[in-house]
């Protein structure tokens, strides 16, 4: 069984199973203290903004009133993937949508078929459902572009120094090797100066494609700032993170950029440092940093490694 709940900002109306607009004035036929439940879920949906917890809430009090072995809600544009209890052969599902904005889908399952009083009885409780769903999605983005660059869409200086204190805590808990590398490109005032802003801005664009292509997927980017990017390597010795240095130096030494005229490249610097015992993210990051001033300093297209 699969059903759309659809959301105008005018009236809500809810497609149900036949295909037939429900008007959601009419109270569907309730069971148990289902009354009660319905007119207390906006307040409990209220009280929290992530996404987990909201649906762990609606389940919650949603099992109170209809009978099923489980829930399960999906976003895939969030990667939101939430499951209570074990999947059963008859289900009942929802699309949710409002103004065009996808909400997710959300099935019950359970041993039984769903009569049409158990879905109608759904049906009036995702009515209460969709603004608070709404609402937690909205600030899921929000928190994502709050650490994003939107330059190159790589994680940015905020992300980083939460990124940097959680993974040396975790390098120090397992005992295990972790580097940072700290990249800046070279001569850049003068890519701007002789090609333009919006081709610097392009050839940071690339640069950043660039980065994640040559990285593996436990390694992490960073925009630190205007053309200076880091990356984290967890589980890598100096050694092994001198190699992936020097893998994107050679990467981005060959990048093409235009400016709608010429063709032109550039190169980057890089600065290497493997997390000491007992070091703290800012002395690492003091390290690494150092170590790019000698690469500069060299001639530049340089990798570094502290000692
Ligand atoms: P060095 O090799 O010593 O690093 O020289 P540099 O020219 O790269 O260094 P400098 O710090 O003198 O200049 C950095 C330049 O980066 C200047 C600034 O305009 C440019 N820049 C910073 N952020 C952006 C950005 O978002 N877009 C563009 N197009 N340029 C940027
Ligand atoms: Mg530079
Ligand atoms: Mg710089």
């Amino acid at each position: 069984m699969e059903n759309q709940l659809h959301s105008e900002t005018a009236k809500l109306s809810l497609v149900g199973q036949h295909g037939h607009a429900i008007d959601v004035s009419t109270p569907p036929a309730k069971v148990g203290n289902a009354e009660e439940v319905i007119a207390r879920l906006p307040a409990v949906l209220q009280t929290s903004l992530e996404l987990d917890e909201m649906i762990g809430l609606f389940n919650r009090e949603v099992s109170k009133i209809l009978s099923y072995d489980s829930l399960h809600y999906q976003h895939q544009g969030t990667h939101c993937d939430i499951s209570s209890g074990k999947r059963k052969h008859h289900s009942c599902n929802y699309r949710l949508e409002m103004n065009g904005l996808w909400l997710g889908e959300i099935t019950l399952t359970r041993r039984t078929k769903f009569t049409e009083k158990d879905t109608l009885l759904f049906e009036d409780l995702l009515c209460k459902l969709i603004y608070p769903v709404r609402n937690c999605l909205l600030f899921r983005q929000a928190q994502t572009a709050a650490l994003q660059d939107t330059l190159t869409g790589l994680n940015n200086r905020g992300a980083f120094d939460t990124s940097l204190k959680r993974e040396v805590d975790l390098a120090h808990r397992q005992h295990a090797p972790m580097s940072l590398i700290v990249l800046d490109i070279d001569h850049f005032k003068a890519v701007n100066d002789n090609y333009g802003h919006s081709s610097g801005d392009k050839a940071l664009q690339l640069l950043a494609k660039s980065l994640t292509d040559s990285m593996r997927l436990s390694d992490i980017a960073f925009r630190y700032g205007g053309e200076e990017f880091t990356l984290i390597l967890s589980n890598t010795d100096a050694k092994a993170a001198h190699l992936v240095a020097e893998r994107i130096r050679n990467s981005v030494s060959k990048l093409s950029c235009n400016d709608g005229n010429r063709s032109f490249g550039f190169t980057v610097s890089l600065g290497i440092a493997q997390l000491a015992q007992g070091e703290q993210g800012a002395s690492l990051f003091d390290r690494a940093d150092q170590a790019l001033y000698q690469a500069k300093k060299s001639g530049r297209n340089k990798t570094i490694s502290a000692d």
